[in-house]
């Protein structure tokens, strides 16, 4: 059995941190593989290495010395050092960096040092060998990933040791300059190593116990998810949940590994199970929402004509987003009308020309905009050939006197998506949690 680990800012923030993640890997000699962030935020008004990092970039890019910054970066990772007791010589790889940094050193260089040296000194503190992502984490010239190469280079590393220590976020292009990937990635070195040597288990260590059923910044103390498949947690992450990277997910779905999102700070709860299906039997009693989730600021444009019983209204209104780069939510279709729901933020200041050139173009008979909707989706896999469901959640926000904007559901029943007024966003959530998951 072979499990990969990948560790968040939050949990290699300071030593504190770096013994729980030791004494998470040293109780399962499977955990062979880890893939580490940058030190993270040790509180809540402290800051991320990373962030430091692009700071410095950002002064030398102006003329202003970084000397300062760089000297709070060097001082948390020489305070983890010596906590710890480790021999590694930081302080000799941080005034090289420190001598290097000037407008020449590409600004993905420098911020992937954070993640270099949080692995550098993991790996001397688990006792397990340190594979640079430069020499396993092949990336294309258009940030595509080469799962070949890196299979092999992983593999490779894999065979003569009991464990290695991968630093997450970056990787090297053909030239064998670094790369960064966007902010979070390194979830998807976690995904991308767990797929290179076909592990087990994809494990993702971070802050929370796991995925909750809602923002628990809206609903008091939401219950964990313990399984939930990859499709919902797509639908989830798309209505605005925020757990993993996205682009962390395909790795480890392709090749049918499960993914589990645990808390380094209590890790004997199982967390999340991300899996691709949930083989056991169901029970009919179970709760058959998985999870809620919802995003404000949409807009819903109407446009009415005689459709003549065709396509071509639409077709031509959909041209007319996609050259203004905006794509539609969801479409009703009615006979004489159909609702787009676009967000505002991908409108942005275009709407008015989008209603000028759908007058010329399609002569409709009116356009109207309603504006301020939010979006929440119900998601659950239970809902799947489930008669009155829809029914129920409607009764639910009807008798608590909220007003539905819109209604759609995906094809593969998936997902009940609800428009409601903005004002109406937090409180949609909350009906729906307290009437169905709680
Ligand atoms: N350290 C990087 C960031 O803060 C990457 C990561 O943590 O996954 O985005």
């Amino acid at each position: 059995m072979i499990k990969v680990a990948k560790f968040g800012g939050s949990s290699v923030a300071d030593a504190v941190q770096f013994r729980k993640v030791r004494d998470i890997i040293k109780s399962d000699p499977s955990r062979r593989l880890v893939v580490v962030s940058a030190a993270g935020k040790r509180d809540s008004k402290d800051h991320k290495i990373t962030d430091l990092l692009y700071l410095c970039h950002a002064h030398v890019t102006y003329g202003v010395s970084c000397k300062e910054i760089f000297q709070t970066i060097s001082d948390r990772f020489i305070e983890i050092r010596n906590d710890l007791g480790l021999s590694y010589r930081i302080e000799d790889e941080l005034e090289k960096l420190g001598a290097r940094i000037n407008k020449d050193m590409s600004v993905d260089e420098l911020v992937s040092r954070g993640e270099y040296l949080t692995s550098r000194l993991m790996a001397e503190y688990l006792g397990y060998r340190f594979l640079d992502a430069c020499d396993c984490i092949f990336m294309d010239y258009d940030g595509s990933f080469q799962p070949e190469k890196i299979a092999k280079a992983v593999n490779d590393a894999l065979k003569d040791s009991q464990g290695i220590v991968i630093p997450g976020f970056y990787g090297a292009m053909p030239s064998g300059k670094i790369r960064v990937m966007s902010r979070g990635g390194s979830d998807i070195t976690g995904a991308l190593v767990a797929a290179a040597c076909m592990a087990d288990i994809y494990e993702n260590w971070t802050d929370v116990s796991g995925i909750l059923m809602a923002d628990p910044r809206i609903v008091d103390k939401p219950s964990p998810i313990s399984e939930i498949t990859f499709a919902e947690l797509r639908e989830l992450a798309y209505m605005g949940a925020s757990v993993l990277h996205e682009d962390s997910v395909a790795p480890v779905k392709e090749k049918g590994i499960p993914l589990n999102i645990r808390n380094t700070n209590d890790p004997s709860h199982p967390g999340t199970m991300i899996v691709d299906k949930v083989d056991r039997q169901e029970n009919d009693h179970d709760k058959f929402i998985t999870g809620i989730a919802g995003k404000r600021n949409f807009i819903i444009l109407t446009v009415s004509k005689h459709l003549n019983n065709s396509n071509e209204t639409l077709r031509d209104v959909l041209e007319i987003l996609d050259r203004h780069k905006v794509q539609a939510e969801h479409i009703s279709m009615g006979i004489d009308q159909f609702a787009l729901v676009l967000s505002q933020a991908s409108i942005g200041d275009g709407l008015y020309e989008i209603i000028g050139e759908i007058k010329t173009k399609c002569k409709p008979d009116d356009v109207s905009v309603q504006d301020d909707i939010a979006l929440i989706a119900a998601v659950g896999r239970k809902m799947i050939f489930r008669p009155g469901i829809s029914g129920k959640v409607f009764h639910a926000l009807g008798k608590e006197g909220i007003n539905i904007r819109t209604i759609a559901q995906g094809s593969d029943e998936l997902a009940i998506i609800v428009g409601v007024d903005n004002s109406q966003f937090e409180n949609t959530i909350r009906v729906l949690y307290h009437s169905f998951a709680g």
